[in-house]
Protein backbone atom coordinates (compact mmCIF):
# COMPACT_ATOMS: atom_id res chain seq x y z
CA UNK A 1 0.00 0.00 0.00
CA UNK A 2 1.02 3.30 -0.82
CA UNK A 3 2.01 5.64 2.26
CA UNK A 4 2.87 8.65 2.15
CA UNK A 5 3.56 11.77 5.21
CA UNK A 6 3.61 15.15 5.96
CA UNK A 7 6.44 16.14 8.86
CA UNK A 8 6.43 19.70 9.50
CA UNK A 9 8.91 20.55 11.79
CA UNK A 10 6.95 23.38 14.53
CA UNK A 11 8.95 26.20 14.88
CA UNK A 12 6.77 28.83 12.63
CA UNK A 13 3.53 29.35 10.99
CA UNK A 14 2.41 26.73 8.17
CA UNK A 15 3.92 28.16 5.26
CA UNK A 16 2.02 28.15 1.98
CA UNK A 17 5.27 26.21 0.41
CA UNK A 18 4.76 23.48 3.49
CA UNK A 19 0.99 23.24 2.31
CA UNK A 20 1.92 22.31 -0.81
CA UNK A 21 4.04 19.74 0.08
CA UNK A 22 1.57 17.92 1.94
CA UNK A 23 -1.12 18.36 -0.38
CA UNK A 24 0.81 16.46 -2.87
CA UNK A 25 1.46 13.57 -0.16
CA UNK A 26 -2.16 13.78 0.62
CA UNK A 27 -3.34 13.80 -3.03
CA UNK A 28 -0.80 10.92 -3.75
CA UNK A 29 -2.05 8.78 -0.85
CA UNK A 30 -5.73 9.20 -1.79
CA UNK A 31 -5.47 9.10 -5.32
CA UNK A 32 -3.68 5.64 -5.11
CA UNK A 33 -5.97 3.96 -2.18
CA UNK A 34 -2.94 4.99 0.32
CA UNK A 35 -2.60 6.12 4.00
CA UNK A 36 -1.26 9.61 4.76
CA UNK A 37 0.35 10.16 8.12
CA UNK A 38 0.59 13.74 9.78
CA UNK A 39 4.05 13.69 11.61
CA UNK A 40 5.08 16.68 13.87
CA UNK A 41 9.22 16.74 13.57
CA UNK A 42 9.14 18.20 17.15
CA UNK A 43 12.81 16.98 18.24
CA UNK A 44 14.72 20.18 18.15
CA UNK A 45 13.37 21.49 21.44
CA UNK A 46 14.57 24.88 21.78
CA UNK A 47 12.60 26.20 18.07
CA UNK A 48 9.63 24.20 18.68
CA UNK A 49 6.46 25.39 20.34
CA UNK A 50 3.06 24.67 20.56
CA UNK A 51 1.76 27.63 19.48
CA UNK A 52 3.26 26.61 16.16
CA UNK A 53 1.76 22.72 16.73
CA UNK A 54 -1.77 24.53 16.92
CA UNK A 55 -1.32 25.99 13.87
CA UNK A 56 0.02 23.41 11.97
CA UNK A 57 -3.51 21.13 13.22
CA UNK A 58 -5.65 24.25 12.43
CA UNK A 59 -4.25 24.65 8.98
CA UNK A 60 -4.93 21.11 7.84
CA UNK A 61 -8.23 21.19 9.40
CA UNK A 62 -9.15 24.00 7.59
CA UNK A 63 -7.83 22.76 4.70
CA UNK A 64 -9.95 19.66 5.29
CA UNK A 65 -6.36 17.78 4.68
CA UNK A 66 -7.23 14.87 6.94
CA UNK A 67 -4.29 11.72 8.29
CA UNK A 68 -5.02 8.39 8.55
CA UNK A 69 -2.28 8.27 11.06
CA UNK A 70 -1.45 11.05 13.32
CA UNK A 71 -0.56 13.41 14.75
CA UNK A 72 2.47 11.73 15.60
CA UNK A 73 4.69 13.91 17.79
CA UNK A 74 8.65 12.82 17.44
CA UNK A 75 9.61 13.97 20.88
CA UNK A 76 6.97 10.84 22.39
CA UNK A 77 9.77 8.33 20.47
CA UNK A 78 12.95 9.49 21.81
CA UNK A 79 13.09 5.65 23.80
CA UNK A 80 12.95 4.10 20.06
CA UNK A 81 15.83 6.13 18.49
CA UNK A 82 17.54 5.56 21.19
CA UNK A 83 17.43 1.89 21.05
CA UNK A 84 18.22 2.72 17.23
CA UNK A 85 21.23 4.41 18.02
CA UNK A 86 22.09 1.44 20.18
CA UNK A 87 21.51 -0.71 16.58
CA UNK A 88 24.11 1.24 14.99
CA UNK A 89 27.28 1.31 17.71
CA UNK A 90 26.39 -2.66 17.88
CA UNK A 91 26.92 -2.21 14.16
CA UNK A 92 30.27 -0.41 14.63
CA UNK A 93 28.20 2.22 12.54
CA UNK A 94 27.98 5.10 15.35
CA UNK A 95 30.44 6.57 17.59
CA UNK A 96 31.09 9.15 19.89
CA UNK A 97 32.72 12.76 18.92
CA UNK A 98 34.37 14.87 21.19
CA UNK A 99 35.28 17.46 19.05
CA UNK A 100 34.15 21.35 20.89
CA UNK A 101 32.67 23.73 18.67
CA UNK A 102 35.93 25.80 18.44
CA UNK A 103 38.31 22.75 17.24
CA UNK A 104 35.83 22.53 14.16
CA UNK A 105 35.78 26.13 13.60
CA UNK A 106 39.24 25.92 13.45
CA UNK A 107 39.38 22.43 10.85
CA UNK A 108 36.61 24.28 8.80
CA UNK A 109 39.19 27.33 8.19
CA UNK A 110 41.82 25.41 7.73
CA UNK A 111 39.75 23.30 4.86
CA UNK A 112 38.87 26.66 3.41
CA UNK A 113 42.17 28.50 3.42
CA UNK A 114 43.81 25.29 1.62
CA UNK A 115 40.36 25.50 -1.06
CA UNK A 116 38.03 22.47 0.16
CA UNK A 117 34.82 22.55 0.65
CA UNK A 118 34.45 22.28 4.61
CA UNK A 119 33.21 19.26 5.77
CA UNK A 120 33.87 17.43 9.31
CA UNK A 121 36.84 15.02 8.65
CA UNK A 122 36.47 12.20 10.81
CA UNK A 123 38.69 12.94 13.20
CA UNK A 124 37.08 10.78 16.06
CA UNK A 125 36.16 7.90 13.49
CA UNK A 126 38.12 5.65 15.28
CA UNK A 127 39.19 6.70 18.38
CA UNK A 128 39.85 5.02 21.38
CA UNK A 129 41.69 6.72 23.18
CA UNK A 130 40.64 8.68 26.48
CA UNK A 131 38.00 11.05 26.05
CA UNK A 132 38.49 14.46 26.57
CA UNK A 133 37.38 15.86 29.87
CA UNK A 134 34.28 18.21 30.08
CA UNK A 135 33.66 17.46 26.57
CA UNK A 136 29.85 16.32 25.84
CA UNK A 137 30.14 14.27 22.49
CA UNK A 138 27.85 14.27 19.70
CA UNK A 139 27.01 10.76 18.26
CA UNK A 140 27.95 10.62 14.90
CA UNK A 141 27.71 8.31 12.02
CA UNK A 142 29.72 6.12 10.38
CA UNK A 143 28.96 6.92 6.30
CA UNK A 144 30.69 4.44 4.08
CA UNK A 145 33.89 5.96 2.71
CA UNK A 146 33.51 4.83 -1.12
CA UNK A 147 31.01 4.50 -3.63
CA UNK A 148 27.87 6.43 -4.46
CA UNK A 149 24.61 6.95 -3.64
CA UNK A 150 21.87 7.15 -5.93
CA UNK A 151 18.87 8.64 -5.89
CA UNK A 152 15.97 7.83 -8.15
CA UNK A 153 13.99 10.79 -7.64
CA UNK A 154 10.62 10.96 -8.98
CA UNK A 155 10.36 14.36 -9.74
CA UNK A 156 14.22 15.35 -10.14
CA UNK A 157 15.46 12.10 -12.45
CA UNK A 158 18.58 10.53 -11.65
CA UNK A 159 20.92 12.18 -8.67
CA UNK A 160 24.09 10.59 -7.84
CA UNK A 161 26.54 11.48 -5.10
CA UNK A 162 29.66 10.35 -3.88
CA UNK A 163 30.42 9.31 -0.95
CA UNK A 164 33.50 10.99 -0.31
CA UNK A 165 31.38 14.06 -0.65
CA UNK A 166 29.59 13.16 2.53
CA UNK A 167 30.76 13.36 5.96
CA UNK A 168 29.82 11.89 8.96
CA UNK A 169 26.68 13.20 10.39
CA UNK A 170 25.62 13.88 13.72
CA UNK A 171 22.53 11.66 14.60
CA UNK A 172 22.14 13.26 18.26
CA UNK A 173 23.40 16.64 19.64
CA UNK A 174 25.76 16.96 22.95
CA UNK A 175 22.10 16.83 25.20
CA UNK A 176 21.21 13.35 24.08
CA UNK A 177 18.34 14.40 21.75
CA UNK A 178 18.03 12.63 18.06
CA UNK A 179 18.42 14.95 15.15
CA UNK A 180 16.41 15.32 11.88
CA UNK A 181 17.94 13.39 9.67
CA UNK A 182 17.69 10.20 12.60
CA UNK A 183 14.57 10.66 13.50
CA UNK A 184 12.99 11.28 10.15
CA UNK A 185 14.38 7.93 8.78
CA UNK A 186 13.77 5.57 12.05
CA UNK A 187 9.66 7.06 11.55
CA UNK A 188 9.91 6.87 7.55
CA UNK A 189 11.19 3.09 8.25
CA UNK A 190 8.64 2.17 11.21
CA UNK A 191 5.92 3.75 9.74
CA UNK A 192 6.22 1.85 6.58
CA UNK A 193 6.73 5.01 4.20
CA UNK A 194 6.64 3.61 0.51
CA UNK A 195 7.23 7.63 -1.10
CA UNK A 196 8.37 11.03 1.05
CA UNK A 197 7.34 13.91 -0.78
CA UNK A 198 9.07 17.06 0.44
CA UNK A 199 10.50 20.09 -0.61
CA UNK A 200 14.27 19.75 -2.86
CA UNK A 201 15.62 22.06 0.05
CA UNK A 202 16.10 18.15 1.51
CA UNK A 203 17.41 16.90 -1.31
CA UNK A 204 21.12 17.23 0.68
CA UNK A 205 20.29 15.20 2.80
CA UNK A 206 18.83 12.35 1.16
CA UNK A 207 21.98 10.36 0.40
CA UNK A 208 22.91 10.37 4.07
CA UNK A 209 19.51 8.90 4.41
CA UNK A 210 19.75 6.45 2.32
CA UNK A 211 23.02 5.68 3.94
CA UNK A 212 21.18 5.29 7.04
CA UNK A 213 17.91 2.94 5.62
CA UNK A 214 20.93 0.83 4.48
CA UNK A 215 22.85 0.71 7.68
CA UNK A 216 19.95 -0.17 9.73
CA UNK A 217 18.12 -3.19 6.66
CA UNK A 218 15.39 -0.86 5.82
CA UNK A 219 13.94 -0.49 2.80
CA UNK A 220 14.65 2.70 1.02
CA UNK A 221 11.32 4.47 0.13
CA UNK A 222 10.89 6.27 -3.23
CA UNK A 223 11.10 10.21 -3.16
CA UNK A 224 10.11 13.16 -5.11
CA UNK A 225 11.72 16.39 -4.19
CA UNK A 226 9.57 19.04 -4.90
CA UNK A 227 10.58 22.60 -6.17
CA UNK A 228 10.53 25.55 -4.02
CA UNK A 229 7.73 28.20 -4.40
CA UNK A 230 8.99 31.47 -5.26
CA UNK A 231 7.89 34.89 -4.71
CA UNK A 232 6.65 37.43 -7.86
CA UNK A 233 10.28 39.12 -7.90
CA UNK A 234 11.83 34.75 -8.30
CA UNK A 235 13.48 35.12 -4.38
CA UNK A 236 12.21 31.88 -2.01
CA UNK A 237 8.56 32.74 -0.70
CA UNK A 238 8.86 35.08 2.49
CA UNK A 239 7.23 36.98 4.41
CA UNK A 240 7.73 40.32 3.01
CA UNK A 241 6.22 38.89 -0.15
CA UNK A 242 2.76 39.26 2.12
CA UNK A 243 1.02 36.07 3.53
CA UNK A 244 3.09 32.94 3.57
CA UNK A 245 0.67 31.42 6.36
CA UNK A 246 -1.58 29.22 5.57
CA UNK A 247 -3.99 31.23 7.91
CA UNK A 248 -3.44 34.25 6.64
CA UNK A 249 -5.47 33.06 3.69
CA UNK A 250 -8.26 32.10 5.73
CA UNK A 251 -8.61 35.88 6.87
CA UNK A 252 -8.08 37.21 3.88
CA UNK A 253 -11.51 35.35 3.07
CA UNK A 254 -10.11 32.33 0.80
CA UNK A 255 -11.72 29.56 0.46
CA UNK A 256 -9.58 26.00 1.50
CA UNK A 257 -10.23 24.41 -2.12
CA UNK A 258 -9.75 27.41 -3.67
CA UNK A 259 -5.99 27.43 -2.44
CA UNK A 260 -5.69 23.88 -2.33
CA UNK A 261 -6.39 24.13 -6.18
CA UNK A 262 -3.95 27.15 -6.82
CA UNK A 263 -1.38 25.37 -4.74
CA UNK A 264 -2.03 22.28 -6.54
CA UNK A 265 -1.38 24.17 -9.90
CA UNK A 266 2.05 26.01 -8.68
CA UNK A 267 4.21 22.99 -10.41
CA UNK A 268 1.94 20.56 -11.54
CA UNK A 269 -0.24 20.33 -14.37
CA UNK A 270 -3.55 18.57 -15.83
CA UNK A 271 -3.76 19.31 -19.85
CA UNK A 272 -4.58 23.04 -19.55
CA UNK A 273 -7.15 23.14 -16.84
CA UNK A 274 -7.04 25.73 -14.04
CA UNK A 275 -10.08 25.29 -11.96
CA UNK A 276 -10.27 21.92 -10.51
CA UNK A 277 -13.03 20.43 -7.78
CA UNK A 278 -11.04 18.06 -5.06
CA UNK A 279 -12.45 15.20 -6.27
CA UNK A 280 -11.09 16.03 -9.59
CA UNK A 281 -7.40 16.61 -7.70
CA UNK A 282 -7.82 13.40 -6.41
CA UNK A 283 -8.93 11.58 -9.75
CA UNK A 284 -6.01 13.10 -12.05
CA UNK A 285 -2.93 13.98 -9.37
CA UNK A 286 0.58 12.20 -10.32
CA UNK A 287 3.61 13.03 -9.78
CA UNK A 288 4.91 12.58 -13.54
CA UNK A 289 3.23 16.20 -14.03
CA UNK A 290 5.64 17.52 -11.22
CA UNK A 291 7.62 20.39 -12.74
CA UNK A 292 11.07 20.07 -12.14
CA UNK A 293 11.53 23.52 -11.76
CA UNK A 294 10.54 26.53 -8.97
CA UNK A 295 7.13 28.02 -9.69
CA UNK A 296 6.14 31.44 -8.62
CA UNK A 297 3.58 32.71 -6.68
CA UNK A 298 1.01 34.78 -8.30
CA UNK A 299 -1.59 36.63 -5.95
CA UNK A 300 -4.16 37.80 -9.23
CA UNK A 301 -4.23 34.18 -10.17
CA UNK A 302 -5.32 32.80 -6.20
CA UNK A 303 -7.94 35.72 -6.58
CA UNK A 304 -9.49 34.63 -9.99
CA UNK A 305 -8.86 30.59 -8.80
CA UNK A 306 -10.92 32.35 -5.74
CA UNK A 307 -13.63 33.62 -7.18
CA UNK A 308 -14.61 30.53 -9.57
CA UNK A 309 -14.60 28.55 -6.34
CA UNK A 310 -16.91 31.19 -4.85
CA UNK A 311 -19.42 31.33 -7.68
CA UNK A 312 -19.50 27.15 -8.13
CA UNK A 313 -19.63 26.66 -4.13
CA UNK A 314 -22.26 24.55 -2.81
CA UNK A 315 -24.42 27.56 -1.09
CA UNK A 316 -24.40 25.47 2.20
CA UNK A 317 -20.49 25.20 2.16
CA UNK A 318 -19.92 29.02 1.36
CA UNK A 319 -22.11 30.46 3.91
CA UNK A 320 -20.02 28.07 6.29
CA UNK A 321 -17.41 29.55 5.23
CA UNK A 322 -18.87 33.16 5.27
CA UNK A 323 -20.63 33.05 8.25
CA UNK A 324 -17.55 33.95 10.58
CA UNK A 325 -16.77 37.06 8.65
CA UNK A 326 -20.56 38.30 8.94
CA UNK A 327 -20.08 37.62 12.69
CA UNK A 328 -17.10 39.57 12.87
CA UNK A 329 -19.14 42.44 10.98
CA UNK A 330 -21.61 42.73 14.06
CA UNK A 331 -24.30 41.15 11.53
CA UNK A 332 -26.70 38.83 13.87
CA UNK A 333 -27.50 35.96 11.21
CA UNK A 334 -30.24 35.14 13.35
CA UNK A 335 -32.10 38.66 12.72
CA UNK A 336 -32.55 38.14 8.59
CA UNK A 337 -32.96 35.90 5.76
CA UNK A 338 -31.04 32.71 5.31
CA UNK A 339 -27.28 33.25 4.84
CA UNK A 340 -27.33 30.69 1.72
CA UNK A 341 -29.50 32.94 0.12
CA UNK A 342 -27.18 35.28 0.85
CA UNK A 343 -24.65 34.34 -0.33
CA UNK A 344 -26.20 32.38 -3.49
CA UNK A 345 -27.13 35.93 -4.55
CA UNK A 346 -23.72 37.62 -4.06
CA UNK A 347 -21.53 34.90 -5.27
CA UNK A 348 -21.08 36.48 -8.66
CA UNK A 349 -19.84 39.47 -7.48
CA UNK A 350 -16.70 38.67 -4.48
CA UNK A 351 -13.35 37.49 -5.52
CA UNK A 352 -12.87 37.14 -1.55
CA UNK A 353 -15.26 36.26 1.58
CA UNK A 354 -14.14 39.29 2.91
CA UNK A 355 -15.33 41.05 0.09
CA UNK A 356 -18.59 38.71 -0.14
CA UNK A 357 -19.45 39.81 4.03
CA UNK A 358 -19.09 43.39 3.45
CA UNK A 359 -21.35 43.57 1.00
CA UNK A 360 -23.83 41.67 2.65
CA UNK A 361 -24.39 43.44 5.67
CA UNK A 362 -27.28 45.46 4.99
CA UNK A 363 -29.02 42.04 4.90
CA UNK A 364 -28.83 42.18 8.91
CA UNK A 365 -28.13 45.62 10.02
CA UNK A 366 -29.88 48.34 9.59
CA UNK A 367 -27.75 51.26 8.74
CA UNK A 368 -27.86 54.93 10.17
CA UNK A 369 -26.67 56.70 7.02
CA UNK A 370 -26.62 56.09 3.11
CA UNK A 371 -24.19 56.72 1.27
CA UNK A 372 -23.32 60.50 0.67
CA UNK A 373 -22.11 60.11 -3.67
CA UNK A 374 -25.09 57.55 -3.77
CA UNK A 375 -27.96 60.04 -2.03
CA UNK A 376 -27.15 62.96 -3.42
CA UNK A 377 -27.55 61.14 -6.83
CA UNK A 378 -30.59 59.23 -6.48
CA UNK A 379 -32.33 60.20 -3.52
CA UNK A 380 -32.19 63.84 -2.87
CA UNK A 381 -34.41 66.10 -4.57
CA UNK A 382 -35.54 63.34 -7.29
CA UNK A 383 -36.59 60.38 -5.52
CA UNK A 384 -39.94 61.45 -3.12
CA UNK A 385 -42.59 60.72 -5.61
CA UNK A 386 -41.11 57.26 -6.83
CA UNK A 387 -40.15 55.97 -3.35
CA UNK A 388 -43.78 57.24 -1.92
CA UNK A 389 -45.52 55.26 -4.85
CA UNK A 390 -43.17 52.46 -4.50
CA UNK A 391 -43.53 52.28 -1.03
CA UNK A 392 -47.48 52.41 -1.34
CA UNK A 393 -47.17 49.45 -3.89
CA UNK A 394 -45.18 46.98 -2.02
CA UNK A 395 -47.27 48.12 1.21
CA UNK A 396 -50.21 46.71 -1.38
CA UNK A 397 -47.77 43.38 -2.54
CA UNK A 398 -49.43 40.00 -1.08
CA UNK A 399 -46.01 38.18 -2.24
CA UNK A 400 -43.32 39.38 -1.50
CA UNK A 401 -41.19 37.66 -3.98
CA UNK A 402 -38.94 39.18 -6.74
CA UNK A 403 -41.43 38.80 -9.45
CA UNK A 404 -43.88 40.31 -7.75
CA UNK A 405 -41.02 43.42 -6.33
CA UNK A 406 -40.42 43.70 -10.48
CA UNK A 407 -43.50 44.18 -11.55
CA UNK A 408 -44.12 46.80 -9.09
CA UNK A 409 -41.04 48.63 -9.52
CA UNK A 410 -42.23 48.74 -13.18
CA UNK A 411 -45.21 49.43 -12.73
CA UNK A 412 -44.17 53.04 -10.87
CA UNK A 413 -41.27 53.72 -13.76
CA UNK A 414 -44.46 53.68 -16.15
CA UNK A 415 -46.89 55.77 -14.13
CA UNK A 416 -44.66 58.09 -13.74
CA UNK A 417 -43.21 57.83 -17.69
CA UNK A 418 -39.59 57.25 -16.33
CA UNK A 419 -36.44 54.93 -17.15
CA UNK A 420 -36.86 51.55 -14.77
CA UNK A 421 -33.24 52.93 -13.35
CA UNK A 422 -35.14 55.58 -12.24
CA UNK A 423 -36.88 53.90 -9.61
CA UNK A 424 -34.61 51.08 -9.60
CA UNK A 425 -31.85 53.09 -8.36
CA UNK A 426 -33.33 55.44 -5.31
CA UNK A 427 -34.50 51.91 -3.85
CA UNK A 428 -31.28 50.32 -4.31
CA UNK A 429 -29.73 53.25 -2.14
CA UNK A 430 -32.94 53.49 -0.26
CA UNK A 431 -32.78 49.66 1.00
CA UNK A 432 -29.20 48.82 0.51
CA UNK A 433 -27.55 52.24 1.45
CA UNK A 434 -25.51 52.45 -1.31
CA UNK A 435 -25.05 52.36 -5.46
CA UNK A 436 -24.24 48.54 -5.70
CA UNK A 437 -26.29 45.41 -5.25
CA UNK A 438 -27.09 42.28 -7.31
CA UNK A 439 -30.45 42.65 -9.03
CA UNK A 440 -32.91 44.94 -6.98
CA UNK A 441 -35.96 42.54 -7.19
CA UNK A 442 -34.19 39.86 -5.89
CA UNK A 443 -32.09 41.71 -3.00
CA UNK A 444 -35.37 42.94 -2.05
CA UNK A 445 -37.18 40.03 -1.17
CA UNK A 446 -34.34 38.38 0.98
CA UNK A 447 -34.01 42.34 3.16
CA UNK A 448 -38.15 41.46 3.83
CA UNK A 449 -40.78 43.46 2.84
CA UNK A 450 -40.98 45.23 6.54
CA UNK A 451 -37.43 46.30 6.72
CA UNK A 452 -37.47 47.42 3.08
CA UNK A 453 -40.66 49.36 4.04
CA UNK A 454 -39.05 50.88 7.09
CA UNK A 455 -35.86 51.87 5.20
CA UNK A 456 -37.76 53.68 2.16
CA UNK A 457 -39.31 55.55 4.74
CA UNK A 458 -36.06 56.54 6.27
CA UNK A 459 -34.72 57.84 2.75
CA UNK A 460 -38.20 60.35 2.17
CA UNK A 461 -37.06 61.57 5.42
N1 LIG B 1 10.67 18.30 9.27
C1 LIG B 1 11.19 18.65 7.98
C2 LIG B 1 10.84 20.08 7.65
O1 LIG B 1 9.91 20.62 8.19
C3 LIG B 1 10.62 17.82 6.87
C4 LIG B 1 11.29 16.57 6.74
C5 LIG B 1 10.89 15.68 5.61
O2 LIG B 1 9.84 15.87 4.98
O3 LIG B 1 11.61 14.75 5.43
O4 LIG B 1 11.50 20.64 6.82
Amino acid sequence: MIRTRFAPSPTGYLHIGGVRTALYSWLYAKRFGGEFTLRIEDTDLERSTEESVNAILEGMSWLGLDYDQGPIYQTHRFERYKEVIDQLFEKGLAYYCYATPEELDIMREEQKARGDKPRYDGRYRDFDGIPPEGVKPVIRFKNPIDGDVEIDDLVKGKVVINNKELDDLIIARSDGTPTYNLTVVVDDWDMGMTHIIRGDDHLNNTPRQINLYKALGATVPKFAHIPMVLGEDGARLSKRHGAVSVLQYKEQGFLPEALLNYLVRLGWSHGDQEVFSIDEMIAYFDLDNVNGSPSSFDTAKLLWINEQHIKNAEAEHLARHLSPFMTDLGCDLAQGPALTDVADLLRDRANTLVQMAQGATYFYNDFAEFEAGAAKKHLRGVASEPLAKLAEKFAALENWQAADIHAAINATAEELEVGMGKVGMPLRVAITGGGQSPAIDATAELIGKERCLARIQMAQA
